[in-house]
């Protein structure tokens, strides 16, 4: 089946890579919920489990269905194997569990996901791992911090809300350089736009959660990466510590990324669209999206993005300011009728937030002021309903004004 997937188009590898058939002839993948194997004899089983033979010893960490999106998912980033896990977050901490220890030093973008930012401070920190945040677009700051200890350098791009850019390649080089390895945290844009790997980054992370998913209804994760880092240490972790993912999730992941190019080029589209048409209105003050010719970066996001065939997409996410701050947020918010307001995103359902008072609300007026987090700021994940309907619904916020 898998004979020579290396020269397979992504949209094949996405619906195709990684099955494998059982003698039932299925056309979809199975679904495999059992926790344990049986074995043909006692030495077979000896042979699992000092891994002379390869095959399944235990859920945990060998799961049929686990295994082919895992596979498939390597197959769509580039890279030679995948670790599945049972969220974003696990996702991780299983890779800095692997790879790090006390003593050493992490470089991180300061705009990355909320919780990673507490799990680098406060958790890998209370085991004596010291992080430093830079800017994401600041390349030259990124030099400056790291250190004889560095070991990793950490982002994501682009970012959250603003969409920011990190320069995958000049980092890669950075980390290489201070005998370091760059992680980047592909969430935003996922393998059908960005493939950091080939860029030169050594560990691709993932909220299988959001694009990958698609449809909102599981949780979990993936890292994908050489051989030696990603089937090594970090697989080692998921294996005797278990943040594992379970079958059944693998298996919506699985199907998720059947559809994945095809949704990422029209999450990208109508999220371009939108953000050109906000552009023109009055109420709206700037708005974020490397999409646009009018992001300081756009030349970045062309150099390193694209879906394919349909060339250079920028995602489905972008933000906007309003004039008249945080009461202007909220009246514009309260008055759409199809958006929904929740934080999540990478669903067909296109979601409105207000980052100051809910994902960013945690933090002092002052950080959000130094990472550009402004009161009339306002999120938008664009779904898959019809771009129009969306637009009347932005134009119905902004008549509430
Ligand atoms: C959601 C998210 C995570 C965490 O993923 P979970 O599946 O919620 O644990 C990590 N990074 C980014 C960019 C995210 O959006």
């Amino acid at each position: 089946m898998t004979d020579n997937i290396e020269n397979w188009e992504f949209a094949t590898r996405a619906v195709r890579a990684g099955q494998v058939r059982t003698n039932e002839g299925e056309q979809g993948e199975p679904i495999f919920t059992t926790s344990s194997y049986v074995y043909a004899s006692a030495a077979q089983a000896a042979a699992r489990f000092s891994g002379a033979e390869p095959g399944n010893i235990y859920s945990r960490f060998t799961n049929p269905t686990v295994r082919t999106f895992e596979q498939r998912l390597a197959a769509l980033e580039g890279g030679e194997t995948c670790v599945a896990t049972a969220s974003g977050m696990a996702a991780i901490l299983t890779t800095c569990l692997g790879l790090l220890k006390a003593g050493d030093h992490v470089v991180a973008s300061r705009s990355i996901f909320g919780p990673t930012v507490l799990l680098f401070k406060n958790i890998l920190g209370r085991f004596g791992v010291d992080t430093d945040f830079v800017a994401l677009a600041d390349t030259a700051a990124w030099e400056k911090a790291i250190r004889k200890q560095t070991r990793l350098l950490f982002l994501e791009t682009p970012s959250n809300p603003l969409s920011e850019l990190g320069d995958i390649a000049a980092l890669a080089t950075l980390a290489h350089d201070h005998g370091a390895l760059l992680a980047v945290d592909n969430c935003f844009l996922t393998p059908a736009i960005q493939r950091p790997l080939a860029l030169g980054a050594d560990l691709v992370i993932h909220s299988a959660t959001k694009y990958i998913d698609g449809q909102g209804r599981c949780v979990g994760g993936a890292v994908v990466g050489r051989k030696d880092l990603v089937g090594g240490d970090i697989y080692g972790i998921l294996r005797t510590a278990g943040p594992s993912m379970s079958p059944f999730n693998a298996w919506v992941f699985l199907k998720g990324l059947e559809t994945l190019s095809l949704r990422m080029q029209a999450h990208s589209a109508a999220a371009l669209e939108l953000a050109q048409w906000l552009e023109q209105q009055a109420p709206v003050e700037r708005v974020y999206y490397a999409g646009l010719p009018s992001h300081p970066q756009h030349a970045l996001a062309r150099r390193q993005q694209s879906a394919g065939k349909s060339g250079f997409a920028a995602g489905g996410v972008l933000a906007f300011e309003l004039k008249g701050g945080q009461p202007a947020a909220w009246r514009f918010i309260d008055a759409l009728r199809v958006m929904s307001i929740t934080a999540n995103l990478g669903d067909t359902k296109s979601t409105v937030t207000h980052p100051a008072t809910t994902t960013h609300g945690r933090i002092t007026p002052e950080q959000r002021a130094a990472a550009g987090i402004r009161d009339g700021l306002v999120r938008i994940a664009v779904g898959l309903e019809d771009v129009d309907d969306l637009k009347r619904d932005l134009a119905r916020g902004l008549a509430a004004l």
